[in-house]
């Protein structure tokens, strides 16, 4: 052993030393010392994991999506050496993983860390093909390429032509294999659901009733919605009354808002799209119990959430732009899933942070009514219940949605 391991041996980090949240869990998986010997942190209980360990578990992460470019990348002396970006292990760390060291102010964490790692001129793994995101990215670019301008409707198997990127039937399917491995896909009982849709009331109009507040009769679907065409109903809602108007409303003064709240009067089953985990970084230790990478998955599972919840200018464009979280609707609308056949789909609303909305596959003959004198026929389904009813005006702070300039995606995908 050399004195230059010797000195390792006796170092220790503490989780507080990283940002990184999957650094950090490892850290507090392996904590051993009661000092960290770079913060100089000190507990009567073990925080700190021997250094030796942690920066052998970021430099095996690194390999999942990083090599020595000498093991895949070809070099040509008169070309100027590989054949592709390379990185030294300080600019890995620094700029493209960009590693977060809150507490690192003289960077002897740092310094140790890139003295610890292999010194490789490292570059992405795989360095010829495309990365995950960057598949992803590109599976959802041809999906939207053949739905809006090629076919709609049925794909044949020869939309698949490069080996890389998902046909448009695989990235249907691969939607819902992936929900179902997050968990998704959730039951939801009587009673549980909330939600609301404003409606605009013009000249004394006064709208009270389920059938005035919940999804319209067909002979009034005639535009094309985010997630149903033109002729297709569906109810769409909010989990919130300011998410229902920032959705609705477009000026002020137009008159004023009857808002309704509804309820589910059997149980449910969702897809639920607005309450993504985050995407682990690529230092997360997998457990042993789980079967999958969710990196990948929840990569993929954040991009399409992100590209069907994006606002849409009512300007013609919408009959084009919106046919992809159409067909995304649809498919999920015709499957049966473990948990049942999906009712409806939660997505993050683009006009109210951290706010959600609804499509629930409901007409109105899935509404229930009091004292309901429509005839009753076979199968009848009217489960969706008005469980209260208000009415509003509207305020600049629910307008406020409509000046959010477009947001961005929610994860690099340029690397
Ligand atoms: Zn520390």
């Amino acid at each position: 052993m050399s004195s230059h391991d010797y000195d390792y041996d006796h170092r220790f980090v503490c989780a507080s030393c990283f940002a990184d949240e999957g650094i950090k869990g490892f850290i507090e998986g392996a904590m051993k010392s009661k000092e960290c010997s770079f913060c100089g942190v000190a507990a009567d209980e073990p925080i700190a994991a021997p250094f030796k360990e942690v920066a052998k578990h970021i430099n095996d992460s690194l390999y999942q999506e990083y090599d020595d470019a000498g093991n895949c990348m070809s070099y040509v002396s008169a070309d100027g050496g590989y054949q592709g970006e390379t990185w030294p292990t300080y600019e890995l760390l620094m700029d493209v993983i960009a590693l977060e060291l809150p507490r690192d102010e003289d960077e002897s964490l740092f310094k140790a860390l890139v003295d610890r790692l292999d010194d490789n001129a490292w570059c992405q793994r795989n360095p010829y093909s495309l990365t995950y995101a960057q598949e992803t990215e590109f599976s959802w670019g041809r999906f939207c390429q053949v739905v809006k301008h090629q076919r709609r409707y049925f794909f044949r198997d020869d939309d698949k032509h490069d080996r890389e990127i998902l046909s448009p039937g695989e990235l249907l399917e691969t939607i819902l294999d992936y929900a179902g491995k997050i968990g998704l896909i959730v039951g939801m009982d009587r009673g549980v659901l909330k939600v609301t849709r404003a409606r605009l009331q013009r000249d004394g109009e006064k709208f009270e009733s389920a059938l005035d507040l919940g999804p319209p009769p067909q002979a009034k679907a005639i535009q094309s919605n985010r997630m149903s065409p033109a002729g297709v109903v569906m109810f769409y809602g909010s989990d919130q009354p300011e998410t229902a108007l920032r959705e609705t409303a477009q000026s002020l003064g137009a008159g004023t808002y009857a808002v309704g709240e509804f309820s589910n009067g059997r149980e449910i089953v969702l897809l639920d799209l607005a309450n993504l985990p985050d995407i682990p970084s690529v230092f997360y230790e997998i457990p042993d119990s789980m079967e999958y990478n969710p990196r990948p998955v929840l990569q993929f599972l954040h991009h399409v959430s992100w590209e069907i919840s994006q606002p849409v200018a009512r300007d013609g464009r919408e009959h084009i732009e919106y046919v992809p979280s159409q067909v995304v609707t649809e498919f999920v609308r015709s499957r049966s899933t473990e948990t049942g056949s999906i009712d409806g789909i939660r997505y993050p609303s683009a006009v109210h942070p951290d706010n959600a909305s609804y499509v629930l596959f409901a007409d109105q003959d899935n509404v229930a009514v009091p004292n309901d004198k429509r005839p009753a026929f076979k199968g009848d389904d009217r489960w969706l219940e008005l469980v209260a009813h208000t009415e509003r005006q509207v305020s600049e702070d629910d307008l406020r949605g409509w000046k959010n300039e477009f947001a961005k995606p929610p994860t690099d995908f340029s690397d």
